[in-house]
C-alpha cells in the first residue's frame, strides 16, 4: 500500500465557502459488513460508508476523500499507514480547513499519538473517528460519530475565525480528546475512549460545546509559551523499540529475551501502580545492562490514571538508580509513538530522554512533582 494507491474525490461543492473538509478512509468497523461465507467483519470501501449517510450532504460542506487501498482493520496498522496518513494531511493542507480520520478504534490511539507528533504545529484539525457498530447496522454510532467528527473539523474559533481544533483528537461518543492522551478503554461501549489525565476537549450533547482552556493552540504546541513554529511534517519513525509490560512472576528468561534484542534503541516500560518494579537483583541487573549500553527505558505505569512518581517508593526510586527516566502522565500509545518519532529524527538516547520529558504536542503533565 502507498500514497499512490491514495486518490482524493470529489464531491460537488455547496457554495465557495463552505468548510473544506478532506476525509481519510483507513478502514475500521463504520465502513465493514459481514462477510457472507464467514460471518466476520470485513472492511468495505467509501462508496458503501457513504452510501449509509446519504445526509451527509445536507451539512453543505466541500467533502472530498481518499481512501486505503485497501481499507484494513486497524490491528494491521503500522507506522508506514501511519507515514501514508501524514503525507495525505501535509500534502493537502493548503487546500483543507480540516481533516477527519476514519480508522478502526483499536489502534487509534497509537495512529493519534504519532500523528500528533508527525504534525507539528499543523494548525489544522485532525480528527480520527471510528464506530463500534458498522455504519450499515439497523442500530449503529457510525453515523453520529461521522457526522460529529465533520463538524468539529469544519469548526471556527467566532473570536479569530480560526480552526477551534488545532491538533490532532479523536472524537468518539459524548466527546472529543487530545489524540496522545485517549486510550481505548471499552471493546462494547459506544463511548469507546477515555483520556484519563488530561480533560475532554469538548462534550458533545444536544451542543458541541469546547473546553477551550483545554485546547492547544498552534503557538503553544509543546503545551508551554512560545511563538508559532511554521508548519514541516516530521514523518520517519524508527521501529526499533518495544514495550514490556512487567507482571507478577515475570521470569529471567522472559525479560531477558524482550530486552536483549540487539536492534533496539528503547523500550516502555509498563511498571506497576506509581512507577514501581520489582528490586530483584536479576531484574535490577537486566535493566542496569539494557540502559548501560546507551539503551532508552521510560517508565510508564499500567494504571490508567495518574502517573509516575518514581522517588515515592523505593521500589521506584531503585528504576532510576538504574537509570530508567519517568515518563510521568503520558499514556504507553504516546510514550511508544514519541519513542518512534525521537529516534525516527535521529536523535541520541540522551536528547530522546530529554525529550521524552518534554511536552511536545501536549502529552504529558511535566510539573515537576514527580521526577
Ligand atoms: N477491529 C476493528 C478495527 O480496529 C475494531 C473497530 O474498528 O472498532 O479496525
Amino acid at each position: 500500500m502507498s500514497s499512490s494507491n491514495m486518490a482524493v474525490a470529489r464531491k460537488a461543492a455547496e457554495s465557495a465557502e463552505a468548510p473544506r473538509i478532506l476525509v481519510i478512509y483507513t478502514g475500521g468497523t463504520i465502513g465493514m459488513k459481514d462477510d457472507p461465507d464467514t460471518g466476520a467483519l470485513v472492511p468495505l470501501d467509501f462508496c458503501h460508508l457513504v452510501d449509509n449517510v446519504p445526509k451527509i450532504a445536507r451539512l453543505g460542506y466541500q467533502l472530498a476523500h481518499v481512501q486505503m487501498t485497501p481499507p484494513i482493520d486497524s490491528s494491521n496498522m503500522n507506522p508506514s499507514h501511519w507515514r501514508e496518513i501524514a503525507q495525505v494531511v501535509a500534502e493537502n493542507c493548503g487546500a483543507y480547513d480540516g481533516f477527519v480520520v476514519l480508522h478502526g478504534t483499536d489502534t487509534m490511539a497509537y495512529t493519534a499519538s504519532a500523528l500528533s507528533f508527525m504534525l507539528p504545529c499543523l494548525g489544522k484539525p485532525v480528527i480520527l473517528t471510528g464506530s463500534q457498530l458498522p455504519i450499515g447496522e439497523i442500530r449503529e454510532d457510525g453515523t453520529g460519530n461521522l457526522i460529529t467528527a465533520l463538524q468539529i473539523a469544519a469548526a471556527k474559533d467566532p473570536c479569530t475565525g480560526r480552526p477551534m481544533v488545532q491538533e490532532v483528537a479523536i472524537s468518539f461518543g459524548r466527546f472529543l480528546w487530545r489524540g496522545n492522551r485517549a486510550t481505548k478503554a471499552s471493546s462494547t461501549d459506544f463511548g469507546a475512549f477515555r483520556s484519563f489525565n488530561y480533560p475532554p476537549l469538548a462534550e458533545m450533547d444536544l451542543h458541541i460545546r469546547f473546553n477551550a482552556e483545554c485546547l492547544l493552540r498552534s503557538d503553544t504546541a509543546g503545551g508551554g509559551g512560545g511563538e508559532a513554529a511554521p508548519f514541516s511534517p516530521l514523518y520517519a519513525m524508527d521501529d526499533a523499540v518495544s514495550v514490556v509490560t512487567l507482571y507478577p512472576g515475570i521470569t529471567p528468561a522472559v525479560l531477558r529475551a524482550q530486552l536483549e534484542v540487539p536492534s533496539l534503541k528503547g523500550a516502555v516500560l509498563r511498571t506497576y501502580g506509581a512507577g514501581n518494579a520489582p528490586t530483584e537483583p536479576w531484574f535490577l541487573e537486566a535493566v542496569r545492562q539494557f540502559t548501560g549500553d546507551g539503551k532508552l527505558l521510560v517508565n510508564v505505569t499500567q494504571c490508567p490514571a495518574g502517573g509516575v512518581e518514581a522517588k515515592r517508593y523505593a521500589t521506584g526510586d531503585a528504576l532510576v538508580q538504574a537509570g530508567v527516566i519517568s515518563g510521568f502522565d503520558m499514556t504507553c500509545e504516546a510514550a511508544l509513538a514519541k519513542m518512534m518519532h525521537l529516534f525516527g529524527q535521529g536523535r541520541s538516547a540522551v536528547e530522546a530522554a530529554r525529550l521524552m520529558q518534554t511536552p511536545l504536542a501536549g502529552e504529558l503533565t511535566c510539573d515537576g512533582a514527580v521526577a
